[in-house]
Protein backbone atom coordinates (compact mmCIF):
# COMPACT_ATOMS: atom_id res chain seq x y z
CA UNK A 1 0.00 0.00 0.00
CA UNK A 2 2.75 2.56 0.93
CA UNK A 3 4.54 1.68 -1.75
CA UNK A 4 1.72 2.01 -4.41
CA UNK A 5 0.47 5.49 -2.37
CA UNK A 6 4.68 7.02 -2.88
CA UNK A 7 4.06 6.16 -6.51
CA UNK A 8 0.83 7.71 -6.79
CA UNK A 9 2.24 10.79 -5.17
CA UNK A 10 5.08 10.51 -7.67
CA UNK A 11 2.71 10.59 -10.64
CA UNK A 12 1.29 13.81 -8.60
CA UNK A 13 4.18 15.92 -8.72
CA UNK A 14 5.73 14.87 -12.23
CA UNK A 15 2.03 15.93 -13.51
CA UNK A 16 2.02 19.27 -11.46
CA UNK A 17 5.49 19.78 -13.18
CA UNK A 18 4.05 19.24 -16.18
CA UNK A 19 1.45 21.53 -16.25
CA UNK A 20 3.42 24.66 -15.04
CA UNK A 21 5.91 23.91 -17.45
CA UNK A 22 3.81 24.36 -20.35
CA UNK A 23 0.19 25.93 -19.44
CA UNK A 24 2.10 28.06 -16.30
CA UNK A 25 5.02 29.38 -17.29
CA UNK A 26 4.13 32.74 -15.64
CA UNK A 27 4.45 30.80 -12.41
CA UNK A 28 8.05 30.19 -12.95
CA UNK A 29 8.95 33.28 -13.82
CA UNK A 30 9.09 34.57 -10.49
CA UNK A 31 10.94 32.09 -8.86
CA UNK A 32 13.60 33.11 -12.15
CA UNK A 33 13.26 36.41 -11.07
CA UNK A 34 13.92 35.84 -6.78
CA UNK A 35 16.96 34.09 -8.34
CA UNK A 36 18.69 36.45 -10.69
CA UNK A 37 17.49 38.92 -7.36
CA UNK A 38 19.70 36.75 -4.86
CA UNK A 39 22.65 36.67 -7.19
CA UNK A 40 22.63 40.43 -8.07
CA UNK A 41 22.26 40.51 -4.30
CA UNK A 42 25.08 38.48 -3.25
CA UNK A 43 27.42 40.26 -6.41
CA UNK A 44 26.73 44.00 -4.90
CA UNK A 45 27.43 42.79 -1.59
CA UNK A 46 30.64 41.38 -2.76
CA UNK A 47 31.45 44.52 -4.35
CA UNK A 48 30.24 46.61 -1.36
CA UNK A 49 31.51 45.01 1.70
CA UNK A 50 34.86 46.85 3.51
CA UNK A 51 37.72 44.36 3.05
CA UNK A 52 39.02 44.84 6.30
CA UNK A 53 35.96 44.28 8.40
CA UNK A 54 33.35 43.29 6.32
CA UNK A 55 30.81 46.05 7.18
CA UNK A 56 28.39 47.14 4.12
CA UNK A 57 29.76 50.29 2.04
CA UNK A 58 28.16 52.77 -0.37
CA UNK A 59 29.22 52.60 -3.88
CA UNK A 60 31.04 55.69 -3.49
CA UNK A 61 32.53 55.45 -0.55
CA UNK A 62 36.39 56.03 -0.10
CA UNK A 63 36.63 54.81 3.24
CA UNK A 64 34.75 52.24 5.37
CA UNK A 65 32.46 53.99 7.79
CA UNK A 66 33.18 51.73 10.90
CA UNK A 67 37.32 50.74 10.69
CA UNK A 68 38.22 54.15 8.62
CA UNK A 69 40.21 51.64 5.67
CA UNK A 70 40.78 53.02 2.54
CA UNK A 71 38.43 50.92 0.30
CA UNK A 72 39.73 49.64 -3.24
CA UNK A 73 38.37 51.53 -6.30
CA UNK A 74 35.15 50.67 -7.29
CA UNK A 75 35.43 51.71 -11.27
CA UNK A 76 38.73 51.29 -12.74
CA UNK A 77 36.95 51.19 -16.34
CA UNK A 78 34.76 54.01 -16.21
CA UNK A 79 37.58 57.17 -15.69
CA UNK A 80 34.62 59.55 -15.50
CA UNK A 81 33.30 57.81 -12.21
CA UNK A 82 36.65 57.15 -10.89
CA UNK A 83 36.68 61.32 -10.45
CA UNK A 84 33.25 61.16 -9.66
CA UNK A 85 32.70 63.64 -12.83
CA UNK A 86 29.54 63.46 -15.81
CA UNK A 87 30.11 61.24 -18.36
CA UNK A 88 29.97 63.89 -21.14
CA UNK A 89 32.55 65.17 -23.40
CA UNK A 90 32.00 68.48 -22.11
CA UNK A 91 33.84 69.34 -19.25
CA UNK A 92 33.93 71.82 -16.37
CA UNK A 93 37.82 71.83 -16.23
CA UNK A 94 38.42 73.88 -12.99
CA UNK A 95 35.85 71.61 -11.35
CA UNK A 96 38.04 68.57 -12.91
CA UNK A 97 40.99 70.49 -11.00
CA UNK A 98 39.31 70.62 -7.57
CA UNK A 99 38.24 67.34 -7.67
CA UNK A 100 41.81 65.44 -8.62
CA UNK A 101 43.22 67.51 -6.03
CA UNK A 102 40.80 67.16 -3.17
CA UNK A 103 41.11 63.41 -3.97
CA UNK A 104 44.64 62.54 -4.40
CA UNK A 105 44.90 65.12 -0.93
CA UNK A 106 42.77 62.03 0.39
CA UNK A 107 44.09 59.45 -1.36
CA UNK A 108 47.86 60.12 -1.45
CA UNK A 109 50.65 57.55 -0.17
CA UNK A 110 52.16 59.29 1.67
CA UNK A 111 49.14 59.63 3.77
CA UNK A 112 49.33 56.00 4.35
CA UNK A 113 53.10 55.32 5.75
CA UNK A 114 51.26 54.41 8.79
CA UNK A 115 48.82 52.53 7.73
CA UNK A 116 48.89 48.23 7.11
CA UNK A 117 50.71 47.49 4.10
CA UNK A 118 47.39 46.48 3.07
CA UNK A 119 46.01 49.43 2.81
CA UNK A 120 49.86 51.71 1.52
CA UNK A 121 49.24 49.30 -1.90
CA UNK A 122 45.58 50.51 -2.12
CA UNK A 123 46.19 53.75 -1.94
CA UNK A 124 49.07 53.26 -4.35
CA UNK A 125 46.81 51.75 -7.10
CA UNK A 126 44.01 54.05 -5.94
CA UNK A 127 46.28 57.03 -6.45
CA UNK A 128 47.36 56.14 -10.20
CA UNK A 129 44.06 55.60 -10.94
CA UNK A 130 43.09 58.96 -10.19
CA UNK A 131 46.19 60.29 -12.12
CA UNK A 132 45.25 58.52 -14.98
CA UNK A 133 42.20 59.79 -14.79
CA UNK A 134 43.01 62.99 -14.47
CA UNK A 135 45.14 62.76 -17.24
CA UNK A 136 42.64 61.49 -19.71
CA UNK A 137 39.87 63.69 -19.02
CA UNK A 138 41.38 67.07 -19.08
CA UNK A 139 42.92 66.10 -22.38
CA UNK A 140 39.57 67.19 -25.01
CA UNK A 141 41.48 64.46 -27.64
CA UNK A 142 41.78 61.57 -24.66
CA UNK A 143 38.61 62.32 -23.35
CA UNK A 144 36.68 61.42 -26.67
CA UNK A 145 38.66 58.53 -27.36
CA UNK A 146 37.68 57.10 -23.87
CA UNK A 147 34.23 58.21 -23.67
CA UNK A 148 33.88 56.37 -27.63
CA UNK A 149 35.34 53.46 -25.39
CA UNK A 150 32.44 53.60 -22.64
CA UNK A 151 30.22 53.20 -25.71
CA UNK A 152 31.98 50.02 -27.12
CA UNK A 153 33.45 52.36 -29.96
CA UNK A 154 37.13 52.16 -29.24
CA UNK A 155 38.73 53.68 -32.13
CA UNK A 156 42.20 51.53 -33.80
CA UNK A 157 44.31 51.89 -35.95
CA UNK A 158 42.53 50.93 -38.75
CA UNK A 159 39.74 53.87 -38.15
CA UNK A 160 41.38 56.88 -40.81
CA UNK A 161 39.87 59.25 -42.76
CA UNK A 162 39.29 58.25 -46.17
CA UNK A 163 38.84 61.60 -47.77
CA UNK A 164 41.56 62.49 -49.99
CA UNK A 165 40.45 66.35 -49.82
CA UNK A 166 41.28 66.40 -46.21
CA UNK A 167 43.83 64.44 -46.45
CA UNK A 168 45.61 67.22 -48.92
CA UNK A 169 44.79 69.49 -46.77
CA UNK A 170 46.30 67.80 -43.75
CA UNK A 171 50.13 67.56 -46.36
CA UNK A 172 49.49 71.32 -47.33
CA UNK A 173 49.62 72.30 -43.76
CA UNK A 174 52.51 70.25 -42.42
CA UNK A 175 54.35 71.79 -45.28
CA UNK A 176 53.67 75.31 -44.45
CA UNK A 177 54.80 74.52 -41.05
CA UNK A 178 58.02 73.24 -42.54
CA UNK A 179 58.44 76.02 -45.04
CA UNK A 180 58.14 78.05 -41.98
CA UNK A 181 61.54 77.13 -40.48
CA UNK A 182 62.52 79.45 -37.93
CA UNK A 183 60.24 82.66 -38.38
CA UNK A 184 58.36 82.84 -35.83
CA UNK A 185 55.60 85.05 -36.51
CA UNK A 186 55.00 82.45 -39.21
CA UNK A 187 54.55 79.63 -36.37
CA UNK A 188 52.67 82.00 -34.32
CA UNK A 189 49.75 82.81 -37.06
CA UNK A 190 50.05 78.75 -38.35
CA UNK A 191 49.55 77.55 -34.36
CA UNK A 192 46.42 80.57 -33.85
CA UNK A 193 45.33 79.13 -36.76
CA UNK A 194 45.63 75.91 -35.93
CA UNK A 195 44.38 76.11 -32.58
CA UNK A 196 40.65 77.66 -34.18
CA UNK A 197 40.26 74.68 -36.02
CA UNK A 198 41.28 72.41 -32.76
CA UNK A 199 38.60 74.89 -31.29
CA UNK A 200 36.11 74.37 -33.74
CA UNK A 201 35.96 70.71 -34.23
CA UNK A 202 36.18 70.39 -30.34
CA UNK A 203 32.37 71.88 -30.10
CA UNK A 204 31.54 69.87 -33.43
CA UNK A 205 32.70 66.97 -31.32
CA UNK A 206 30.23 67.94 -28.40
CA UNK A 207 27.37 68.14 -30.53
CA UNK A 208 28.24 64.85 -31.86
CA UNK A 209 27.69 63.18 -28.68
CA UNK A 210 24.99 64.99 -27.33
CA UNK A 211 23.26 64.01 -30.16
CA UNK A 212 24.80 60.35 -30.20
CA UNK A 213 25.86 60.71 -33.84
CA UNK A 214 28.52 57.95 -33.02
CA UNK A 215 30.08 58.01 -36.89
CA UNK A 216 30.46 61.57 -36.96
CA UNK A 217 31.84 61.35 -33.79
CA UNK A 218 34.11 59.00 -34.74
CA UNK A 219 35.15 61.21 -38.19
CA UNK A 220 35.76 64.19 -36.12
CA UNK A 221 37.80 62.47 -33.28
CA UNK A 222 40.30 61.38 -36.02
CA UNK A 223 40.21 64.44 -37.96
CA UNK A 224 40.77 66.22 -34.56
CA UNK A 225 43.96 63.59 -34.03
CA UNK A 226 45.34 65.49 -37.45
CA UNK A 227 45.17 68.60 -36.44
CA UNK A 228 46.54 67.86 -32.11
CA UNK A 229 49.52 66.34 -34.02
CA UNK A 230 50.12 69.41 -36.49
CA UNK A 231 49.32 71.77 -33.09
CA UNK A 232 52.24 69.62 -31.18
CA UNK A 233 54.77 69.97 -33.71
CA UNK A 234 54.76 73.56 -33.89
CA UNK A 235 54.65 73.96 -30.29
CA UNK A 236 57.74 71.77 -30.43
CA UNK A 237 59.28 74.04 -32.72
CA UNK A 238 58.29 76.93 -30.87
CA UNK A 239 59.49 75.25 -27.49
CA UNK A 240 62.90 74.95 -29.22
CA UNK A 241 63.01 78.55 -30.19
CA UNK A 242 62.41 80.09 -26.68
CA UNK A 243 59.02 81.23 -27.87
CA UNK A 244 56.87 79.14 -25.34
CA UNK A 245 57.73 77.07 -22.30
ZN1 LIG B 1 35.86 48.41 7.42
Amino acid sequence: MRTISLIKNKYIFLESIMKSETNHSSIIRPNNDLFNRKLFISKTNFQNVCWKCGIEQGISSLFCDKCNALQHPKEKENLFKVLSMEEDFKMDEGALKNKFRKMQSLIHPDKFSNRSSAEQSISEEYSSLINKAYNILQTPLKRAEHLLELKGQKLDENDKIDDPEFLMEMMSLNEEVEEAGDNKQLLKNLFEKNKCVIDQLEKEIEDNFRSNSIEKTKKNVIKLKYFISIHNKINKILRELGVTD
